[in-house]
């Protein structure tokens, strides 16, 4: 490299580095804002007029406005500096309509204005390059072509070009064949000598557009590097009063400077199968499971009851005040042993061996706490877990796995107080029973914060306080030990940047040195994490929150996890916070899942349902057009098959998916009717990896999609 080229290179590190460390800055203070802005808002004692709550969520929208800035700033300085990867993918024409007609159409409405969409007839079938980045700039086009129109229409023409690109193209030049996205409006246009600087950084057209418009003047900053970044360019012809046509030209295979399309190609493929290897290890050891009993947790719980008793336990003599331990073992001989101690520890003990049955005893007696093990019939230990947890009414409830499986970090992640791993002797099995008892009967729930700004530190006091938790709040990591030392903490919070030592070093200290095993840790962090220091954190630590919009409501939530705390005993405006986290999940959102069903409304239903956690739904009304589509789209995470169907019937579709050595481990949960016994062993024997009844129980799905997905 000449020294010039080395010089610019060496600049522009220091000024995203820069731009990194300031929006890092801005967040840290900006989330304390946010976060009692919000519980301002929320007004919860009532004593606001209307009008400062008003002002309350006038500040929280402009902090949010702000902090949306800032993730631009921080997008645009990643994207300079090199530091995004691009990911390719097929994306099929066809799907790009759907989703932009999907994403626009009510915005044409509601500002009444046409909206064309024009994929020409001559296009291929696919474009090959980075999905979710050409979404970003088509959606960034558009919604500034809604933004800046009156009257008239938006129009979107995508076609084959052999043209239109700057000569100084090298790599359209270089394309086989090039794609070009017009977005054109009759809106209000933009002068010549505006056309330029409307592409830099913080320009607008004119310095009263921000003022009538809103925006930041960062969307076309931002769209025109990523098009670099795919190798290609976009250009605008405008006349004032007029329209505006902003046009992205790409490749139809993905090319940059270093690499030719083959090889890219060839990595995307990779990256592909190895996904697909790693979901078969989890495919395997999940398809173990025994069909013989299928009744349905809902179908007659009452009978389930009665009926699933294999030892003499005290079900029967239960009283209302009394402490009841749950153990979902189906070892009969070690939850005899577990019954006995437990009785020992005062415990009145209800066994049950199958998971469905544990699940419908839990929500029926609320025990005080569960034994779970992982390898049950019917319904596995992780689908439990994870219903326990997704039910306000039995979340709190502390779930100890013991289990020969391993998993440890996976079962305190989704919130088990404990996991003990078999063979396990009967010392330590004591010593957990005394720990349940001990944490049974304490009330009160201590957690330790740990965050060096004194305003930060406050406002997760406020936020997460009530009285059933006892919070310590310490700013070193040297305090922190020492709080840990003396006292018994539920669970931690804690800032990666201590003045005195890293977050990291922290934890090591906690896990390490002190054995706190069971301590759960929050990282609570306003730091853009490395992916390998998110891996490292995540092996180490329960749960990672990033200080965002959303951060308050899951942050709350989680510590209420780990703290096993009451939800029916919290205020309402922490109930509200609760309820708005929980809708929130990121093991669901953007995951691709195919509905191959014949019924419409069916279709209808499981769309509306799973959109509103972010999930990307595509459908197929048949078998044939279900294979179809997943041959097409090699990035569907999980497919719902309908049994039911004309011509060719859910077990002939699955067992063509699998015949396909690219689907040998694609999660396929099947949709049976109850009413037939035998279906699900049928399914098993297909290729599904898990079935479901009619009518589907939303949560139960749900459930079922997120043990699926987890990996
Ligand atoms: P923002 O829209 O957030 O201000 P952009 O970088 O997306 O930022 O756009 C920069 C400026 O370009 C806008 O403020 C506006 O003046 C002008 N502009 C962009 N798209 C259009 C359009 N379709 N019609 C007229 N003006 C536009």
């Amino acid at each position: 490299m000449d020294d010039k080229a080395e010089q610019l290179s060496t600049t522009s590190k220091y000024k995203s580095q820069f731009l990194a460390n300031m929006s890092h800055e801005l967040r840290t203070p900006l989330n304390s804002l946010l976060i009692l802005a919000r519980l301002l808002a929320d007004n919860s004692d009532d004593n606001l007029t209307e009008k400062q709550v008003e002002y309350a969520n006038t500040i929280y929208a402009a902090g949010n406005d702000l902090l949306a800035l800032i993730n631009d700033i921080l997008d645009l300085a990643k994207i300079e500096s090199g530091k995004v990867s691009v990911e390719i993918q097929e994306t099929l024409f066809g799907d790009l309509e759907n989703y932009l007609d999907r994403s626009f159409q009510q915005i044409a409405q509601e500002r009444k204005l046409d909206f064309r969409l024009h994929f020409d007839t001559g296009l291929p079938r696919a474009i090959y390059t980075d999905a979710k980045r050409l979404q970003q700039i088509i959606k960034n086009l558009l919604s500034n072509a809604f933004k800046f129109t009156e009257r008239g229409y938006v129009s979107l023409n995508v076609s084959v070009v052999t043209e239109g690109w700057s000569s100084t193209e090298t790599i359209l030049n270089r394309a086989e064949s090039v794609i070009s996205f017009a977005v054109s409006d009759t809106g209000i246009g933009i002068a010549k000598d505006k056309q330029q600087i409307v592409f830099e950084v913080f320009q607008q057209a004119d310095s009263t557009t921000s003022r009538k418009y809103g925006g930041t003047g960062l969307g076309l900053s931002i769209s025109r590097e990523i098009a670099r970044l795919l190798g290609g360019e976009i250009r605008l012809v405008s006349e004032v009063g007029k329209g505006s046509t902003f046009t992205l030209y790409l490749p139809q295979y993905y090319l940059n400077n270093y690499t030719s399309p083959s090889d890219d190609f060839s990595k995307g493929d990779r990256d592909r199968v190895s996904h697909r290897l790693n979901l078969r290890e989890s495919t395997l050891t999940k398809n173990w499971r025994s069909t013989q009993d299928s009744q349905s947790p809902t179908e007659n719980e009452r009978f389930l009851l009665l009926s699933e008793k294999a030892i003499e336990d005290d079900r029967e003599t239960i009283q209302k005040n009394d402490r009841t331990l749950l153990v979902v073992e189906d070892d009969l001989n070690f939850a005899r042993i577990l019954l006995d101690m437990a009785r020992e520890q005062d415990f009145k003990v209800i066994v049950v061996t199958h998971g469905d049955a544990g699940l419908a005893m839990a929500r029926e007696f609320q025990p005080a706490a569960i034994v779970l093990d992982i390898c049950l019939p019917v319904m596995d230990g992780w689908t439990i877990l994870d219903r326990l947890k997704h039910d306000p009414n039995t979340r709190h409830i502390p779930v100890h796995i013991i289990t020969v499986k391993e998993g440890r970090q996976r079962g305190l992640q989704q919130g088990a107080i404990a996991y003990l791993q078999k063979p396990i002797d009967s010392e330590a099995l004591s010593e957990a029973l005394q720990q349940i008892k001990a944490f049974v009967e304490r009330p009160l729930k201590n957690l330790l914060i740990v965050e060096d700004d004194e305003m930060q530190r406050q406002s997760i006091v406020e936020l997460i306080g009530n009285s059933d938790v006892a919070s310590t709040a310490v700013g070193t990591g040297a305090t922190a030990l020492e709080a840990i030392a003396s006292n018994r903490f539920d669970c931690l919070v804690l800032d990666l940047g201590l003045p005195d030592m890293s977050g990291f070093e922290l934890i090591e200290q906690i896990k390490g040195r002190l054995n706190l095993n069971y301590l759960p840790i929050v990282v609570y962090t306003g730091k853009e994490l490395t992916p390998q220091e998110e891996t490292q954190l995540r092996r180490i630590s329960e749960a990672i929150v990033i200080k965002d919009v959303r951060s308050p409501e899951r942050l709350l939530d989680q510590t209420a996890l780990f703290l096993h705390r009451v939800q029916a005993n919290l205020p309402p405006s922490q109930l509200k916070m609760l309820e708005r986290s929980q809708q929130n999940d990121a093991v669901l959102a953007n995951k691709q899942l195919l509905i191959v069903d014949d019924d419409v409304r069916n279709i209808f239903a499981l769309t509306s349902l799973l959109e509103t956690y972010q999930m990307q739904i595509l459908y197929a009304e048949n078998g044939r057009d279900g294979i179809n589509v997943l041959q097409n789209n090699p990035s569907i995470n999980i497919v719902l098959m309908d049994i039911m169907m004309p011509e060719m019937d859910g077990y002939e579709t699955m067992r063509n998916i699998r015949a396909c050595s690219q689907f040998k481990s694609l999660p396929i949960i099947a949709l049976t009717a109850k009413a037939m016994k035998g279906d699900q062993e049928k399914c098993i024997e297909a290729g599904a990896s898990d079935y479901i009844t009619k009518p589907i129980d939303n949560q139960q799905l749900l459930s079922l999609l997120r043990v699926w997905l987890y990996e």
